[in-house]
């Protein structure tokens, strides 16, 4: 088998000031892929119009080029998969939606935002996880079609198996199993007609050629309907890898209200960069000594995921003060 390129991806949101967290991110799947003469490509998630913030992107890109992470396929200096803003992408995500309808693996849901409330009370009601009670699953292909003809509003979602188990590889973790019936029939296009993260993720990381999937643990649990849009569409999987999140010292998320997120607050503070990526880098890893001080290069050169630690890295300035 030909050797195949390593291509990773960060996709951030553009919804706000960057995070440091975006940074963490960045600079684990920079260095994976550089370890393996790979590429480093830049996506802006920018599908969620309700969140979405004009000026965020190009804080985003700003703030990854001050901390030094280069990438080789962006918003700026295009690549063969351009534009890489989802936005732009639309049409081709409508297409992949319809397929899986055609297919049989996904289905109209006409159901209003009314009902679904109602629905969320009464399963909150009666303690029950929340999720969707697939009364369109069964809908005849008639009535679907009419209701498509009277242009009422409806949106589609996936038809998760409802038996047996949903298993993938994450490189950290090892196998993760969730059985199929407890997850949701994800929309995957929505009534204005935009994706879901669930669906651009996985038709853009397949359209782009991603072979690793590296991001937050918070992703872990979108991850089966992830694996099973690859199967719906018979696409090759990447290989996924979930980094342990930045935490508080109470080991909480990081959050704003006990450190700094904003990368800009430390670029407004005068951290090096190179001291920044040093910081970022140990809240995870280490070189298996005591060694506190390198560059991102020699991380880079000594780079393999075992010595990553998964206990919950813990942010702490400290740390960073005597860089
Ligand atoms: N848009 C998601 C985020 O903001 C990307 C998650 C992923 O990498 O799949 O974190």
């Amino acid at each position: 088998q030909a050797h195949k390129e390593v291509r990773v991806r960060i996709a951030p949101s553009p919804t706000g000031d960057p995070h440091i967290g975006t940074a963490y991110i960045a600079l684990f799947n920079y260095v994976f892929t550089k370890k393996h003469n790979g590429k480093f490509i830049i996506r802006i998630e920018d599908t969620d119009q309700k969140r979405y913030r004009a000026d965020s992107e190009a804080m985003i890109l700003s703030a990854l080029k001050w901390v030094g992470i280069q990438w080789d396929e962006g918003p700026d200096i295009g690549g063969p998969y351009a534009p890489y803003k989802q936005s732009e992408r639309k049409d081709s995500y409508r297409e992949y939606a319809e397929v899986l309808v055609n297919k049989g693996h996904a289905y109209r849901c006409f159901c209003t935002p009314q009902r679904l409330d109602e629905l969320r009370k009464a399963q909150q009601a009666q303690k029950l996880p929340p999720g969707y009670d697939r009364l369109c699953r069964d809908l005849p292909k008639e009535d679907a079609d009419k209701k498509l003809a009277q242009n009422i509003p409806h949106v589609i979602r996936m038809k998760m198996p409802m038996t047996g188990k949903t298993i993938f590889k994450d490189t950290l973790r090892g196998n993760i199993e969730f059985e199929n019936d407890g997850v949701d029939d994800q929309v995957l296009l929505k009534t204005d007609g935009f994706p879901t993260y669930h669906l651009a993720v996985v038709v853009d990381d397949h359209q782009m050629k991603i072979t690793h999937v590296i991001r937050g643990e918070e992703w872990i649990s979108s991850t089966p309907k992830h694996v099973m849009l690859y199967e719906m569409f018979g696409w090759e999987q990447p290989e996924f890898c979930h980094l342990p999140l930045l935490r508080n010292s109470d080991k909480s998320k990081i959050s704003k209200r006990k450190n700094p997120t904003s990368i800009n607050y430390y670029r407004r503070k005068g951290i090096l960069p190179s001291a920044l990526r040093n910081f970022l880098a140990l809240m995870g890893w280490n070189f298996g000594d005591n060694r506190e001080m390198f560059s991102t290069n020699e991380m880079i050169e000594g780079f393999t995921w075992d010595r990553m630690t998964l206990g919950g890295p813990v942010f702490d300035l400290k740390k960073l003060a005597w860089l």
